[in-house]
């Protein structure tokens, strides 16, 4: 089994760059090792961080008093088809360690369509799931088919189906009870083609130059992504000082109808998305644009990307994770203040509460 380190710091290991030492840190690089590792812990009653790319993590200046686990699993099985679901998708299942856009990059080279508006998200496979990864108009919840576990609780290795796995906006079954489930790897049931699923979000479909619906060879879909979240500060570039983030720090508020019209009473006409179940989605870049908070918006060393509102950013890697959050806090409470609504965090604090 791998060694363990003591005294680790984290901050190297996240986007954000913040994060003290962890107690104790090792990685796994098989199932095995990953399943005997966390187990042993748990035994132990040792906490466990699972740390996947730390694209989505705000850890506390304190550090993990506990153990970290660096998921370093390798491995992609392509199988043609699946007999209890003979459908013609590639199945492809892919271990939690191997990087996801390298996993993206392949689909499209293959021609195996479903992944492609998904391209330039940092992390790694197994993260995926987690808050079910979604940009331009595809999330990972379309083209699951299963997620291998290992369940903490029970001591056992098996595979969930998709509709085990609670997907919703930014969220899952594996996020609403966080220390229950460990993934060890993810099935994606792709469709055999060279044009991308239904283009589905105005902003792509605008720089494509294609209406809402058309499909556009694999290649160009994820070109243009890449070139839209390029010039929002979306991907990972050692370079661009707006990429030392999370993410988006906020997710997009979804509101039922009496807090939708109480909104509209206090905002007349403002963007709104309506939902299919009745509920309304808000964009929160814009509540936090008309609260006050434009971008590059600054408290401390911490800052508001000058390229996309909702990223919250450590621009020089001298912030600390309290100067963050004391940014995050800011944010939330004008936009509360102004509209009535409370925002909320969409990267997982690790010591830490906003
Ligand atoms: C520049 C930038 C752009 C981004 N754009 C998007 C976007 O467009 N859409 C989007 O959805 N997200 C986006 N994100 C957020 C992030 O990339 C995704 O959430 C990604 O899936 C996180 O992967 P990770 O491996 O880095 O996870 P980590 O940050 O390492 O972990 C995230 C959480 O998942 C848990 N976890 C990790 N691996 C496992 C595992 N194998 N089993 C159980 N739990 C696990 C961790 O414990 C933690 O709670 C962006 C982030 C950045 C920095």
């Amino acid at each position: 089994m791998a060694d363990r380190l003591a005294g680790v710091p984290l901050a190297p290991y996240t986007t954000l760059r913040t994060g003290g030492p962890a107690r104790a840190f090792t990685q796994a690089r098989t199932q095995g090792e990953l399943v005997a590792i966390v187990a042993e812990a748990d035994r132990e009653r040792e906490p466990v961080l699972v740390l996947g790319g730390g694209s989505n993590l705000v850890v506390s200046d304190d550090g993990f008093d506990g153990l970290v686990v660096r998921v370093a699993t390798r491995g992609v099985e392509v199988t043609a088809r699946n007999s209890a679901a003979d459908d013609g998708r590639v199945r492809v299942t892919v271990q939690a360690g191997e990087d996801w856009d390298a996993l993206v990059a392949r689909c499209v080279a293959e021609g195996w369509s479903g992944v492609e508006c998904l391209s330039g998200i940092p992390g790694l496979v197994g993260s995926t799931p987690i808050q079910n990864v979604g940009a331009y108009g595809q999330d990972v919840a379309q083209t699951v088919a299963a997620v291998r576990v290992y369940n903490r609780r029970t001591g056992e290795v098996g595979d969930l189906a998709a509709a085990e796995c609670g997907f919703a906006y930014r969220h899952s079954a594996f996020k609403h009870d966080p220390g229950r489930h460990m993934v060890l790897a993810v099935t994606y049931a792709l469709e055999r083609s060279p044009l991308s699923g239904p283009v589905a979000y105005k902003e792509l479909a605008a720089r494509l130059g294609v209406e809402i619906g058309a499909r556009v060879p694999l290649a160009d879909a994820r070109e243009a992504v890449l070139e839209l979240r390029r010039g929002k500060g979306m991907v990972l570039d050692r370079d661009d000082p707006d990429a030392r983030s999370a993410g988006s720090f906020f997710t997009n508020p979804v509101l039922g109808p009496e807090e939708a019209a109480a909104l509209a009473l206090r905002a007349p006409g403002h963007p709104r998305w309506d939902m299919p179940d009745g509920t309304v989605k808000i964009p929160a870049a814009w509540l936090i644009e008309n609260a006050g908070f434009p971008k590059g918006y600054e408290r401390g060393r911490a800052r508001i990307s000058t390229k996309h509102t909702l990223a919250l950013t450590n621009p020089t890697g001298e912030a600390g994770a309290a100067e963050l959050l004391a940014l995050a806090r800011e944010v939330r409470d004008g936009v509360h203040e102004k509209f009535g609504v409370w925002l909320v965090n969409e990267p997982v604090l690790v010591g830490l509460s906003l």
